[in-house]
């Protein structure tokens, strides 16, 4: 049996991040992941040469940008290039992305310039906050006049947060992403696994102990206090604080009598997206200038991640595509889709291809900030003292993976609090830890 202050379920960017709070905050930390390689999601696979991420992945300069700084982390790479065509009618446009590609598009009629160029100008200076009520859908539709002006903000905003659910989905947190967006992304080097392997070094020089391979399968709790948590492997490890970062399913699992407690209720309302993603290592690009893409009429997006970080030893492009997935999910068409927006992207693609991973239906988020939601998940699970959640599902308005490190921080942030250690100053988590 081991003892410990702080026992985090989960290895990726959430895990990674709880830790190395609870680790600064002078806890004995453990953090134990089931797979033999820590990062989940944010993981990158090395093979032939080429650093293949878990489909495309650009750091906003957001939550989890700002909080990797402070960590020290270095984050090599590169700001792309935001030129970019749009896919209209099976048919590549100029994208208006500024005042020069506003001027030359075809896609938009003089009304339409006009209206886009205004949105240019005001889009900084919105106040999201007062779209959180509103689905997206409501959003575009009364406050956008012409119809393709509307269809090219549907595209930019289901690419910023990789969501495709105008109805469901709330307006002001989807318009946040974008403006944070529009401050530039960043592609890192080598893939996101430079960044969970220097979050690895983070953690560890904080004397954060990291178990891999040993699935958690039971997180203990009685009258009301979370008691220990038990590996598959037979480990008991005793902890006062356990944060699971683990998909809300999973946390219903394994923690027993979850059905009465406010788990239950994040599990219930969880909407879980996904998306399918294509990468393609390419010898040369047959279209050099095509780089940089997005569907207005598909659901789908392609970026060349090459033309701006360090992504194959031998410097050959590596193209990564996604279709947006709603309900419906079929692999075969979904390949066929992205395979014929690589065709008309980059035609005779095929002959220059070196290398291509495919991943069918790989979950993006498994909750968001959605209209049907009843209550913002976590920090604390109220009904048993010492657990919380944190992951990218458990979000308060942040996407993707701001929502993982925002959530981590919420979560020690918590637990600090209530020893009366730190003070609490509102939902204002970053100057807290
Ligand atoms: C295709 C794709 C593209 C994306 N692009 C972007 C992007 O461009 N920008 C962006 O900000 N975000 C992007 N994201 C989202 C980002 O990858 C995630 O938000 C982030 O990685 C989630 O981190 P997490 O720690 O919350 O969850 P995960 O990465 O899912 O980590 C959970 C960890 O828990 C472990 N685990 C589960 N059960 C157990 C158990 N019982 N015992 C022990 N360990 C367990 C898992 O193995 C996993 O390592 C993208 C995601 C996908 C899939």
């Amino acid at each position: 049996m081991l003892k410990m202050d702080v026992a985090v379920v989960g290895g990726g960017i959430a895990g990674l991040t709880a830790a190395i709070y609870a680790g600064r905050a002078g806890k004995r930390t453990i953090l134990i992941e089931k797979q033999e390689r820590l990062g989940g999601r944010g993981m990158t696979n090395k093979k032939n040469g080429t650093y293949f991420n878990l489909g495309g992945h650009a750091l906003y300069q957001s939550d989890a940008y700002e909080t990797f700084r402070e960590f020290g982390l270095r984050l090599q790479g590169n700001q792309p290039s935001i030129d970019a065509f749009g896919i209209w009618k099976d048919k590549l446009q100029v994208l208006p992305t500024g005042i020069g590609s506003l001027m030359t598009t075809p896609l938009l009629s003089w009304r339409g310039k006009v209206e886009f160029a205004g949105w240019l100008a005001k889009f900084g200076k919105l106040d999201t906050h007062a779209y959180d009520k509103i689905s997206l859908r409501d959003w575009i539709e009364g406050h956008i006049q012409d119809p393709m002006v509307r269809h090219i903000f549907y595209s930019l905003l289901r690419t910023a947060s990789y969501v495709m659910a105008p109805d469901l989905q709330a307006a002001g947190p989807v318009l946040r992403q974008f403006k944070s967006a529009l401050r530039g992304v960043l592609y890192l080097d080598r893939g996101w696994g430079s960044m969970v392997e220097e979050l690895r070094q983070v953690a560890s020089k904080l004397g954060v102990q990291i178990i891999t391979k040993s699935k958690v399968v039971s997180i203990e709790h009685s009258e009301g206090i979370v008691r220990h948590v038990l590996c598959e492997d037979g480990t008991k490890i005793e902890a006062t604080h356990v944060i699971v970062t683990t998909p809300p399913a999973v946390l219903h699992q394994l923690v027993p009598r979850a059905e009465a407690t406010a788990i239950h209720t994040w599990k219930e309302q969880a909407i879980e997206v996904t998306g399918a993603c294509l990468d393609v290592v390419l010898r040369r690009l047959p279209k050099p200038k095509q780089q940089f893409v997005y569907g207005l009429d598909h659901p789908v997006f392609l970026s060349n991640h090459s033309r701006a970080a360090l992504m194959n030893e031998d410097n050959a492009q590596v193209l990564s595509l996604m279709k947006y997935q709603g309900k419906e999910k079929d692999a075969k068409k979904d390949l066929h889709d992205l395979e014929h927006a690589l065709d008309l992207i980059q035609p005779g693609w095929r002959s220059e291809l070196i290398d291509k991973q495919y991943l069918p239906k790989i979950p993006v988020c498994y909750d968001f900030a959605h209209m049907k939601r009843q209550v913002d998940p976590g920090p604390a699970v109220p009904e048993i003292k010492g657990l919380y959640a944190a992951g990218e599902w458990v979000s308060h308005g942040e996407l993707l993976v701001d929502a993982a490190t925002a959530s981590a921080k919420r979560a020690v942030q918590h637990i600090l609090a209530h020893e009366g250690t730190e003070r609490v100053q509102g939902d204002n988590h970053r100057n807290i830890v």
